[in-house]
C-alpha cells in the first residue's frame, strides 16, 4: 500500500467510510469522489474519473444496501443499481490500469440452505434466500466480474464477502436499515418514551453473525496486502446469536428494560448465515472488536448523530 493511490468507491457508506478511516494509518494517498460529481451508475463519468485520477488500488465499497424490508421492496434498485455500479467501476478500473481491486460482496450470496458454517465453496450450490436475492445476484455478478478479469487479462482483482455488519456510520432509517441500526434506534426511542414494549421483526429464531465495520475495514487492508486469488474470501467474526438474543443484547446496551414483542408478520429471512472464515484466519487475520463493545460504540455514535437518515 505504501505510496499507492487508493480509490475508495462508496466512501460515504458504512463500509467505505470505515475503510477510509483505516487507510489514514497507511502511507498512501486516499482518493474518493462525491456522488454529485460522479454517479457510479453512469458509465462515461466513472470511466473518465478513473482515467484522469489513475488510482493504483481500488476498494469497491459502493453499493445500494439495506435491510430485509428494503431489499424486498426495491428489487429493481438493488439488482440494477448494483449491477451498474459494479460493471462501471470494475470495467473502468481495468481500462485505467488499476493494479489491485478489492470487491466487497455479502454473505447473502450463498444459498439459503447452505450447510453451516458456510465456506466459499458453497457459492452457487443452491437457491438463494428470496428476501435478498436481487442484491445477492448483483453481488455474485460482481465477484464473477473480478474472476473474469483475472482469467482473461490477469488483473489482480479480489473479492471479500463480509458477514452482517454494524457500527459507525450505519443507516438508522426505521424501515430500511439492517437489524443492528433498527434496534438501536427503536430501543433508544422506547427508552425515552418509557414504552412498555418494543417490536422486533420475525420470530427471533434466525441466527446471524455480526462483524464490526472497523474490523471489516482492517480485514480489507489486510487482504489487499496479503491475498491474491480468484477465490472469494469470507470475512466473519464467529460472533453468532439468535435475533432474540441479539435484541436482548442491544436492549441492555441501550438501557431499555421493557418487553420484546416479536412480530411474526415480518419476514425472518434466511434461518442461519454463519460464515466459515477459516481461509482468512489461516492467513493470520483476527477481529478485534467484541460485539458488546462494538454495539456500545455504535450506540454512542447514534447519540452523537453520526447515523445517517435520522428523519
Ligand atoms: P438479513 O441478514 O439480510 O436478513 O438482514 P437484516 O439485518 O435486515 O435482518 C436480520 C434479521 O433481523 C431478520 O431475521 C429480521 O427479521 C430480523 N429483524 C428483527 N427486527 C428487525 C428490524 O427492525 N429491522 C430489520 N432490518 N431486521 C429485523
Amino acid at each position: 500500500m505504501s505510496g499507492k493511490r487508493v480509490f475508495v468507491a462508496g466512501h460515504r457508506g458504512m463500509a467505505g467510510s470505515a475503510i477510509v478511516r483505516r487507510l489514514t494509518s497507511e502511507n498512501c494517498t486516499i482518493l474518493f469522489v462525491d456522488r454529485r460529481e460522479v454517479d457510479l451508475t453512469k458509465e462515461e463519468p466513472t470511466l473518465r474519473w478513473l482515467e484522469v485520477n489513475r488510482p493504483d488500488v481500488v476498494v469497491h465499497a459502493a453499493a445500494k444496501v439495506g435491510g430485509i424490508a428494503a431489499n424486498n421492496s426495491y428489487p429493481v434498485d438493488f439488482l440494477c443499481d448494483n449491477l451498474a455500479i459494479e460493471l462501471n467501476v470494475i470495467r473502468a478500473s481495468h481500462a485505467a490500469g488499476v493494479q489491485r481491486l478489492l470487491f466487497l460482496g455479502s454473505s447473502c450470496i450463498y444459498p439459503k440452505h447452505a450447510k453451516q458454517p458456510i465456506t466459499e465453496d458453497d457459492l452457487l450450490t443452491g437457491p438463494l434466500e428470496p428476501t435478498n436475492e436481487w442484491y445477492a445476484i448483483a453481488k455474485i455478478a460482481g465477484l464473477k466480474m473480478c474472476q473474469a478479469y483475472r482469467r482473461q487479462y490477469g488483473d489482480d482483482f479480489i473479492s471479500a464477502m463480509p458477514t452482517n455488519l454494524y457500527g459507525h456510520g450505519d443507516n438508522y432509517h426505521p424501515d430500511h436499515s439492517h437489524v443492528p441500526a433498527a434496534l438501536i434506534r427503536r430501543f433508544h426511542e422506547a427508552k425515552l418514551a418509557q414504552a412498555p414494549s418494543v417490536t422486533v421483526w420475525g420470530t427471533g429464531t434466525p441466527l446471524r453473525e455480526f462483524l464490526n465495520v472497523d474490523d471489516l475495514a482492517d480485514a480489507c487492508i489486510f487482504l489487499l496486502k496479503h491475498y491474491s486469488s480468484d477465490l472469494p474470501i469470507n470475512v466473519g467474526s464467529g460472533d453468532e446469536l439468535s435475533i432474540a438474543d441479539f435484541a436482548a443484547t442491544v436492549a441492555q446496551v441501550v438501557g431499555y428494560q421493557g418487553q420484546l414483542v416479536f412480530d411474526r408478520s415480518k419476514p425472518d429471512g434466511t434461518p442461519r448465515k454463519l460464515l466459515d472464515s477459516a481461509r482468512l484466519r489461516a492467513l493470520g487475520w483476527r477481529p478485534n472488536v467484541s460485539l458488546r463493545a462494538g454495539l456500545a460504540a455504535a450506540y454512542e455514535d447514534f447519540l452523537q448523530g453520526c447515523g445517517r437518515h435520522l428523519e
